[in-house]
């Protein structure tokens, strides 16, 4: 009955986001996202500002589409929003050069690292890793990408969120600490980056709290929104 092409449980499902402006789609392989890149943002949590930027993963099936409710999450008392810019990748590889990162870029869009806050914390005082505060169920909503080859490399524009039409977090791209192509080069000496891959920027000042019910718009001037609510 089965060949040796068959699986012995059903194949997941592709997670994929839209091409603006296409029928087509983008295949997710791996998320990655960076800690801390917005002097703002590592203020406001009290971090060390002359540390280095460091990268966590989520999964690709915690992507949520543009417009979705999201549930909220277990074992949480402080869900927050991060609003941040979204690189896809074309191509990839290991260590590659900065004056040549841009070359792997498909597109950029919007997106939302939402995170369990207290579990984030509570794991980063015991030294235990960030999994249980950053990669959930439905941890990542991302909007439509906007390709490169459409809207060229941004490096400043307003980046924004509101909650219930008040808005809590303002920044602008040309504040990121490190740049895309900084990102996509130190992340390469990491891991080797691949065709797939999509990388969270990290989020400017002004993250905080979500609760059940609260409808949540978020932008970036020249690449688009995203609008997702809260169950
Ligand atoms: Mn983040």
């Amino acid at each position: 009955m089965s060949s040796s092409a068959s699986t012995v449980i059903p194949a997941p499902v592709q997670p994929a986001l839209p091409v603006a402006g296409t029928s087509q789609s983008f295949p997710v392989r791996r998320i990655w996202c960076v800690g801390r890149n917005y002097l703002e943002h590592i203020r406001e949590m009290g971090n060390d500002e002359r540390q280095p930027p460091f990268f966590f993963a989520k999964h690709a099936d915690m992507i949520v589409q543009d417009g979705a409710t999201i549930p909220y999450p277990s074992l949480t008392k402080d869900f927050q929003h991060e609003v941040e810019l979204v690189v896809a990748l074309k191509s990839g590889g290991a260590n590659i050069a900065t004056d040549k990162a841009l070359d792997h870029v498909y597109g950029y869009a919007v997106g939302i690292d939402l995170t369990r806050r207290d579990l984030q914390m509570a794991s980063r005082k015991k030294e235990q890793p960030w999994e249980i505060g950053k990669s959930f169920d439905a941890s990542a909503p991302c909007g439509a990408l906007h390709p490169a080859s459409a809207i060229g490399h941004p490096a400043k524009g307003r980046i924004w969120l509101s909650v219930n039409g008040t808005q809590k977090q303002n920044g602008d791209l040309s504040e990121m600490i490190w740049n895309v192509a900084e990102i996509i080069a130190k992340l390469s000496q990491q891991v080797a980056l691949g065709a797939g891959d999509i990388i969270m920027t990290g989020t400017p000042a002004g993250v905080g709290p979500l609760q059940s019910g609260d409808k949540i718009e978020c932008g970036i001037d020249g690449i688009g929104t995203l609008k997702v609510a809260i169950g």
